[in-house]
């Protein structure tokens, strides 16, 4: 996958993209990420990237002849498997179902924001806007480190078993199941026998039921869209029951 980052701020990826799992990614030649200073496609002697926005009012709002100059290099024309995505507040708010669909993609171009935002019509350029939760930040770089991290660990071969990504919360609708390490017991808290059991299918089962109990507890909103087998919605109504008895 190629990704490419609009940003004023290209210092602010150095961290992120240079640690972890991110730079592995790299290594691997999983992903290429390339990060663009919006300033080297200005063309007067301030390259200046934002002005007064019209109307009055304050703050300032983001130039669209530089950022079209970037997304026209970075995409002479449309063609399928890439997109162009604002970070924007206003966007669709991202979500793991989101994240899947986005990993999908050949060729990924961010657009991240500052000041007030950008010139309107910029939009005319941009495939769809993506927010990452309900409040605003200064500028869209975490935005757009978040989703690409997010994207990187849908990858084959990024995290390195696959099924500890199946495993994670929100993918199979559920969040995960609780985990342990050494020590056996700690402070006076044992690990749960049954992780001890060698029984690799009790274990498997003893796990569903800690991600339903987890979300029943944590998320309830998450297991009206799950779907559940007959066994499960039985055990969710046991939960509640039982718990209802002990008013909890
Ligand atoms: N006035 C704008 C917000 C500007 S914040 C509005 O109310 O819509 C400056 C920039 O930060 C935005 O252009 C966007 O790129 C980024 N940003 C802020 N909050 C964000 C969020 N929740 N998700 C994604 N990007 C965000």
């Amino acid at each position: 996958m190629k990704i490419d980052i609009i940003t004023i701020f290209p210092r602010m990826f150095v961290g992120p993209l240079t640690e972890s799992l991110l730079s592995r990614a790299q290594e691997k030649q999983i992903v290429d990420i390339k990060v663009h200073d919006l300033r080297s496609f200005t063309e007067d002697k301030h390259h200046s990237v934002d002005d007064r926005p019209f109307g009055g009012g304050c703050g300032m709002v983001m130039k669209p002849e530089p950022i079209y100059r970037a997304l026209k290099k970075l995409r002479p024309k449309k063609t399928k498997g890439q997109q162009v995505i604002f970070l924007s507040p206003q966007g669709k708010t991202l979500d793991q179902k989101l994240v899947k669909e986005l990993s999908s993609y050949r060729h990924l171009i961010l657009l991240c924001g500052h000041y007030e935002g950008v010139d309107e019509r910029v939009m005319n350029w941009v495939d769809r806007e993506i927010s990452i939760g309900d409040y605003v930040l200064t500028g869209g770089e975490l935005p757009a480190m978040v989703l690409v991290d997010s994207v990187m660990r849908m990858l084959p071969g990024v995290v390195k078993e696959a099924s500890s990504v199946e495993r994670d919360s929100f993918y199979n609708g559920l969040l995960d199941y609780p985990n342990y390490t050494r020590p056996e017991e700690f402070k006076g808290a044992r690990v749960p026998e049954i992780l001890f059991s060698g029984h690799h299918a009790r274990v498997e089962q003893w796990r569903r039921q800690q991600s339903l109990i987890a979300t029943w507890k944590k998320r309830p909103d998450l297991l009206k869209k799950v779907r559940l087998s007959p066994e499960e919605k039985k055990f969710i109504s046991e939960i509640k029951r039982t718990h209802k008895r002990r008013g909890e």
